[in-house]
């Protein structure tokens, strides 16, 4: 992967992470990974599996040996589970999934290995930059003011349960969700999707 371009783009959730790397990803020709896409996609798995989150053995086992196709759409094993990546199920659950080290560690060498496949990349998750590709070419960590981040996802989650995950991120001792001491901390808050891609581009 020496050479291949890759911009980070962490954050906490509502800070408009996925818009910006959609609009940047578009803007420079690459490809995208929602790497919490993936976090939710394990968590979906093991709901199904009927295997308690709180499992960080058998959570992690299952991390590293799915199957996981992660695109447009997310699949395994031919299985559709684009929809229940947004269920309330899954909202509760996923914090305490993605604690777990043997989670990560399997889910950051799935990260590199799609980054290697696809020539480089905008990667956008809790971690990009910190930990997953400490030399990106861009560490990007977008904030936005508490009443945004609501407005953002109040279609898809109740307030207390995006509180409840952005402490658990915070709080957890594997790769806890902050900015990595060389990231640009980047406000979106009220800012429109352009002039916010405009000044990361320029960072490049
Ligand atoms: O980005 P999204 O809100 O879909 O992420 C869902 C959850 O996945 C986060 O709340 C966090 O617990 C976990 N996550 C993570 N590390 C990442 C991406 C997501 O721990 N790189």
């Amino acid at each position: 992967m020496t050479g291949a371009l890759v911009v980070a783009i962490d954050g906490p959730a509502g800070s408009g992470k996925s818009t910006v790397a959609r609009a940047v990803a578009a803007r420079l020709g690459l490809s995208v990974l929602d790497t919490g896409s993936m976090y939710r996609a394990v968590t979906a798995l093991a709901l199904r599996a009927g295997l308690d989150p709180h499992d960080a053995d058998k959570v992690s086992i299952l991390a590293r040996d799915a199957d996981l196709v992660v695109g447009d759409r997310v699949t395994s094993l031919d299985v559709d589970l684009t929809a229940e990546l947004r269920s309330d199920g899954v909202n509760e659950a996923v914090s305490v999934v993605a604690a777990h080290p043997g989670v990560r560690a399997a889910l950051v060498e799935r990260q590199r290995a799609w980054v290697t496949t696809h020539g480089g990349g905008v990667v956008e998750g809790r971690d990009i930059g910190s930990v997953v590709f400490p030399h990106a070419a861009v560490k990007v960590f977008l904030t936005a003011s508490d009443a945004e981040r609501a407005r953002r996802r109040a279609d898809d989650e109740h307030p207390d349960s995006v509180a409840r995950r952005d402490r658990l991120d915070e709080g957890r001792v594997a790769s806890p969700l902050r900015p990595a001491t060389d990231a640009h901390v980047l406000d979106t808050t009220g800012r429109a999707v352009d002039d916010v891609v405009d000044e990361i581009l320029a960072w490049l």
